[in-house]
């Protein structure tokens, strides 16, 4: 190297004869230039390199690239494409990293193609932590991608393989799309809801925006989600079963269809702001009730019931989530939701999920809710007057509710000794 630099000589890109400059046409703008030059000193074996303005090729690979070019676009074998553009096929396609890296898996390669229209070859490689559990190079990179229109030879050795899993792709996960396909039964063990409640549900599914760009709810998400819901089985479960190419995608599936109920679905069917008190009180507090609770049977009045209940879950691998979510009281890992319903029924609002620890019994809970995300929301629906039907876990919560004028009854004591039918007079 001193030598050659001493005599003025400069190195090939590729064949790495030493000339003098004169001798040396640079490689250039051209970038199919510059993919062969790339392709051709990875073939040689030699370490990666930035090409730049003063790159340059000798005489005899100039002739042969050129000779390359030429008979490549005018032979009716070779297709053209768009081609993924890397610094070298020997370093990472994305950060051009050289640890560690493993070549992108077949699916990896067809999923690049459908999502961005880039063809990378067998011979691309990527670093570890760009891809996921499942080898798909992660959606964040995707968009980042760049390619070179070209023509490419691709020898049926590569194509074959390649084509089938194209072909894969397309049938798994098409039957989802429509929820005709199903039996009634068949549709059941799917969703907790029916086909006609499907359609209903489906018009809710408004796409969401995720960093300027709307994310879009088919219905095999839909239905994805609606399964999650039912069945309450893992998520790489799902993924095979309605053709994700990983257990990743069908997690994300499942969190923007959550997302997008959230918008619209959830508000107009649950929680205060979807319902008047006036409409309240003429659909969904029963006579039965007026008469039981209400001192004033003749005008209706808002009759509540709050009371906490419990969803089973798994052990957390999160210490403290684990910790905070075991119940010694019952036992098991539970998350406990609070629960407003109507005498017939009918399910006015949830109040947020709390953890099961002791420290969060039911009147901790709704103190909470009362103070934290309620006031602003349940404090101008709730008035004096209302009536609200609690259990005794809620005796300490009692104080604050009468305070704000509301009507709290609660079944009293069982006094050492008194009969059992006591327990049914349950006005205070
Ligand atoms: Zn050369
Ligand atoms: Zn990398």
């Amino acid at each position: 190297m001193e030598n050659r630099r001493q005599r003025g000589l400069i190195p090939c890109y590729t064949c790495n004869a030493a000339l003098a400059p004169r001798n040396m046409p640079r490689i250039g703008e051209d970038i199919e230039r510059r993919e062969i030059a790339i392709s051709r000193r990875d073939a040689a074996g030699r370490v990666p390199m930035q090409i730049t303005e003063e790159t340059r090729f000798c005489f005899n690979c100039n002739r042969s690239v050129t000779d390359e070019i030429r008979l490549l676009q005018n032979d009716p074998s070779a297709v053209r494409l768009n081609v993924l553009s890397q610094t070298s096929s020997q370093t990472c396609l994305i950060c051009d990293g050289d640890n560690h890296l493993v070549r992108l898996s077949l699916k990896a390669r067809v999923n690049i193609f459908l999502k961005r229209n880039i063809y990378a070859s067998e011979n691309t490689r990527s670093c570890r932590n760009h891809l996921d559990d499942a080898g798909q190079l992660m959606p964040e990179f995707l968009d980042g991608l760049r390619f070179v229109n070209r023509p490419l030879r691709i020898a049926g050795t590569v194509l074959r393989p390649f084509l089938d899993e194209l072909r894969d792709n397309c049938t798994t996960g098409t039957r989802y799309e429509n929820e005709n396909n199903f039996t009634e039964e068949e549709f059941a063990t799917l969703s907790p809801v029916t086909r006609e409640q499907f359609r209903i549900l489906f018009t809710y599914c408004d796409p969401i925006i995720e960093r300027d760009q709307f994310l879009y709810v088919t219905k095999r998400h839909l239905l994805t989600f609606l399964c999650k819901m039912r069945q309450g089985v893992p998520d790489d479960f799902l993924a095979s079963t309605f053709g994700y190419n990983s257990r990743q995608r069908a997690s994300s599936v499942i969190a923007t269809v959550r997302r997008s109920l959230m918008q619209r679905f959830v508000p107009e069917n649950l929680g205060l702001g979807h319902i008047t008190r006036d409409q309240f009180i003429a659909r969904h507090v029963t006579d039965f009730a007026n008469h039981l609770y209400n001192p004033t049977p003749g005008t209706g009045r808002i009759i509540l019931y709050i009371d906490g209940t419990y969803i089973e879950v798994e052990m957390s691998s999160n210490f403290s989530a684990a910790r905070k979510s075991y119940s010694s009281h019952k036992n098991y890992y539970l998350l406990k939701p609070a629960v407003v319903v109507g005498p017939d029924g009918y399910i006015l609002d949830v109040h947020p999920i709390y953890f099961s620890d002791v420290r969060n019994n039911d009147a901790a809970m709704l103190i909470d809710t009362l103070q934290r995300y309620a006031a602003h929301n349940f404090r101008p629906w709730i008035r004096p007057g209302d009536i609200i039907i609690l259990d005794r876990g809620y005796r300490n919560a009692r104080l604050i509710l009468e305070q704000a004028g509301i009507t709290v009854i609660m079944p009293p004591f069982l006094d050492r000794g008194s009969s059992l039918l006591k327990k049914l007079i349950i006005r205070d």
